[in-house]
Order: C-alpha cells, then sequence, then structure tokens
C-alpha cells in the first residue's frame, strides 16, 4: 500500500496516478493524553489501520495525484535519524572535496556513528525547501529512507525488517560548512520525507533500488542501495544498538556520490524504483 498525508492533514492511498481519500479511518485512532507516547500515532497503529484504509479505498471517489499538496507521509517522528557516509562513493568524494570534508577526517560508518537531525525540519514534497544561507554551499542528498513500524532496541539484523513499516524518498538537505551536523542538517525544511510512505511488502528487497536525482532535469545522483556500506538490516541494528526506536522514527540510509549545490529557483526530481518520484522546489527562506 502507498500511503500519503495530502492538503490539510487528509490521508490517502495511491493507486496508479489517482489518490482515494481515507482519512474516516482516522476515526480509529484512540484518543490520546498527555503525557504521549513516544512515536507517530499513525504508524503506531498502521497494522489495525489498514484494513479499513483497503475498504474505503474501494469506495472513495478517485482524485488526480497532480491536484493535490503532499505533505510529509510521517506527521510526529520521534526522531530523524541520520547514516553520515554510508556509500563509498561519496566517502571518496567528500574526502577530495573540503567544502565538504572541512577538515574532518571521514572515516568508516561504523566509527562515525549515526547523527540526529530535528524533526521541526521535516516537511513533505509540496512543502519545498526554503534555502538559508543562500551565499554558502547547500547540497542535496538523495536517500533511501526506512520508517520504523514497530518499537524496539538491539535488534539483531535478521529481525530489523519485523521492525519496519516502509519506505520513502529522503532528502538530507546540508548546508556545508565547520559547524556539527545535527546543527547544519536541521534548518527548517531541510529533511524531505515523500512522496508517500510505501509499506514494506511492495518492496521485498531495500538492498537492490536504483536510486536517482535530478536538478532541473539534469542528473546528479544515480546509484542502487545495493552500495550501501550497511544495507537496511544491518542500521537498524547498529542504530539500534545505541538507543531504541519507536513507530514513525525516519532513518535516512545515506547518499552516494554526486551530491551537489542548489540554489532558490532550482527544481530537484528524485526517485527510487518502487517508491516513487517526487519533485521539491528550492526557494530562499
Ligand atoms: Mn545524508
Amino acid at each position: 500500500m502507498k500511503l500519503c498525508r495530502f492538503d490539510q492533514n487528509r490521508i490517502g492511498v495511491i493507486r496508479g496516478d489517482q489518490i482515494h481519500d481515507v482519512s474516516a479511518a482516522l476515526e480509529l485512532l484512540p484518543s490520546l493524553r498527555w503525557p504521549l507516547p513516544l512515536g507517530d500515532q499513525l504508524v503506531t497503529e498502521l497494522d489495525r489501520l489498514r484494513p479499513e484504509m483497503e475498504r474505503l479505498a474501494d469506495r472513495a471517489q478517485p482524485q488526480p495525484l497532480a491536484g493535490v499538496k503532499l505533505l510529509s507521509p510521517v506527521a510526529n517522528p520521534g526522531k530523524i535519524i541520520g547514516a553520515p557516509i554510508n556509500y563509498n562513493d561519496h566517502i571518496a568524494e567528500a574526502m577530495s572535496d573540503q567544502t565538504i570534508a572541512h577538515g574532518r577526517d571521514l572515516k568508516s560508518i561504523g566509527e562515525t556513528g549515526m547523527f540526529l537531525k530535528a524533526t521541526s525540519s521535516l516537511v513533505g514534497p509540496s512543502e519545498g525547501v526554503a534555502q538559508r544561507f543562500v551565499d554558502r554551499r547547500n547540497d542535496h542528498e538523495a536517500e533511501l529512507a526506512i520508517i520504523i513500524g514497530k518499537s524496539g532496541t538491539n535488534i539483531p539484523r535478521d529481525r530489523a525488517l519485523d521492525h519496519v513499516a516502509g519506505y520513502a524518498i529522503g532528502l538530507d538537505m546540508t548546508v556545508r560548512g565547520p559547524e556539527l551536523v545535527c546543527f547544519r542538517k536541521s534548518i527548517d525544511t531541510y529533511s524531505v520525507l515523500g512522496p508517500w510512505l510505501v509499506t514494506k511488502d511492495e518492496v521485498p528487497d531495500p538492498g537492490r533500488l536504483d536510486l536517482k536525482l535530478w536538478v532541473n532535469g539534469a542528473i546528479r545522483q544515480n546509484s542502487n542501495t545495493r552500495y550501501l556500506v550497511y544495507d537496511v538490516p544491518r542500521l537498524i541494528e547498529f542504530t539500534t544498538s545505541y538507543y531504541s526506536v519507536q513507530p514513525g522514527d525516519i532513518i535516512m540510509s545515506g547518499t552516494p556520490s554526486g551530491v551537489g549545490p542548489v540554489k532558490p529557483g532550482d527544481v530537484m526530481t528524485v526517485e527510487i524504483e518502487r517508491i516513487g518520484r517526487m519533485e521539491v522546489r528550492v526557494r530562499a527562506a
């Protein structure tokens, strides 16, 4: 199932190029009282709500996808987790370009660990990227995003996919510079998730997906998730060897080579096999 959040927080099921409004399924969510449990409530309840969503989608009057505003499919992630250097060709380009490396000695992902991005940085494709520090280099990083479906900690790799709800396209936008990664990558709108969440049953092998990004129609990144240094199960194992994950947590799995600058007015197009394609505009903040 392809599930999106659109317009004024409507929930839709995507079939072909049509969207089926299934927002009525939200009535099945339990009402919550403070303090809220960690995690995104809709992702937490997704397995329980899914049959009702499929039923509603069968009966809904479809509308063209082209006419809606796509928001981040996860509304309230507890964490956005990033993998800093997880494709060898990106490590090589970063080490040969001081604008990226900035004097840092980029070691392996195992030595560097993961980073966190502020959840306030998250937007959907239709909201676009509002670029700050336009005089500095701001780069696109196209990434496979993993959406956690089930809580866990110390998850072994052979059970890691049991904890996945699905996948989406992630853009890990970055202003280059000497500041800490979590600071530079947490600017409002610098985490884009879309165009929808694809449940894992539609992605039998997340380690074999073509991934491409164009800027204004010119291809910049073109790779496949088979080149991930830590694949999806290992990323979950590694991350949860340090901390727990909850439903709705997003892991951006790292970017291949070809990262490069964007400026206000640019349009990024990102495509991942089996997930889809999204367009994201860049404007000045
Ligand atoms: Mn990244």
